[in-house]
């Protein structure tokens, strides 16, 4: 549905996006990730029509982002991180000028216009001034009129960037309820919420593209030696942390061992091995044969958030606030 080949662009001071070349097939929902500054919101732009690309091709549906604007934003709803909102507009209204801008008239309009205020929650707010609604409220008439033309793909920047938590969960249920009908890039600083929400992830970083998989051979892939949790526990009422560590240390094949939480006689341990030697058994046998009691042993899975810093080497994440990102600009 969604193609980029060597999608480049260039400023005169810095390359913005490095010939990035990723693929996004019909009904997924992707999470496009990145420091600040890595170059998402130029992609969405160009993918968007709203930038020409200095060098690479990018297609929607087939059509070409240069050849045929047109066609491309016919197919396109974009929530830009900002939603283009006018405050002194009501909701119904707002979102009928929306489909008016969009080629939708007559009867097809208004049903399409009952059609998203009941889709994305907001028939409450329909006679209501934009400029008086709630974050939360404000975001979701941003979906409403991304998809008011039934487009193929919806392309969200940052969607739940400035709600609390309760309207977080109700946007990220949104969005999640729009997949099936609807192909998603979503940007977002929350990796938390890509787990959640997202089946492919695309990281770049520096305007390159440095991963494009599924969140689950991500963290195969970035795991490389495998990492288990041992929880062990002593059974006369006490656990020498360092004697237990020692003990798994001697263990033939584990490279590194760290004790993660202990409670009272018993603690927790993440033990990683070696890359292709399976340890569990022999760990297990260690901890028994010393006299004290596995309680769980369990593979590690790694975060999105460890595997994110792994691949961009971005010490302090994405933390950066909004304001901050925009005076960049
Ligand atoms: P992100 O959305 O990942 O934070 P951007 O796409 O906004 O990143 O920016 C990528 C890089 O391009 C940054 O270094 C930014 O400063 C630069 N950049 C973005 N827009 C412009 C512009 N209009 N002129 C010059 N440089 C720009």
């Amino acid at each position: 549905m969604i193609t980029a080949k060597q999608l480049t662009k260039r400023y005169p001071r810095t390359v913005a996006v490095d010939e990035i070349s990723f693929e996004v097939a019909k009904g997924q929902i992707v999470g496009f990730l990145g420091p600040n500054g890595a170059g998402k919101t130029t992609t969405m732009r160009m993918l968007t029509c709203f930038l020409p690309p200095s060098a690479g091709t990018a297609s929607v549906a087939g059509f070409d982002v240069l050849e045929h604007p047109f066609e491309v934003k016919k197919r396109i709803g974009y929530l830009p991180e900002a939603p283009p909102i006018y405050p002194e507009m009501e909701t119904a209204e707002y979102l009928k000028f929306v489909g008016k801008l969009k080629g939708l008239s007559g009867a097809d309009l208004k049903k399409r216009v009952d059609y998203v205020c009941d889709r994305c929650a907001v028939g409450e707010v329909k006679n209501k001034l934009l400029g008086k609604l709630s974050k939360g409220y404000r975001q979701r008439v941003g979906l409403a009129q991304a998809i008011i033309h039934n487009p193929d793909v919806l392309i969200l920047d940052e969607p739940t960037a400035a709600l609390d938590p309760k309207q977080i969960n109700e946007t990220r249920d949104l969005i999640k309820s729009l997949a099936g009908d609807h192909t998603i890039i979503l940007s977002t600083h929350i990796l938390p919420e890509v787990e959640q929400t997202c089946e492919q992830v695309i990281i770049i970083n520096k305007g390159k593209l440095v991963a494009t998989d599924s969140v689950r051979n991500l963290q195969a892939r970035a795991r490389g030696a495998e990492s288990v949790l041992v929880e062990i526990a002593g059974r006369s009422g006490s656990l020498e942390v360092p004697i237990v560590q020692h003990k798994l240390e001697q263990v033939s094949g584990v490279s590194r061992v760290l004790c993660k939480q202990q409670v009272d006689s018993r603690a927790l341990f993440e033990v990683e091995s070696q890359k292709g030697r399976l340890v569990r058994g022999d760990l297990a046998r260690a901890v028994v044969e010393s006299g004290w009691d596995l309680n769980e042993l369990r593979p590690a899975a790694m975060s999105l958030e460890e595997i994110f810093l792994q691949l961009t080497g971005n010490e302090s994440g994405e933390t950066e606030n909004a304001a901050t990102k925009e005076s960049q600009r």
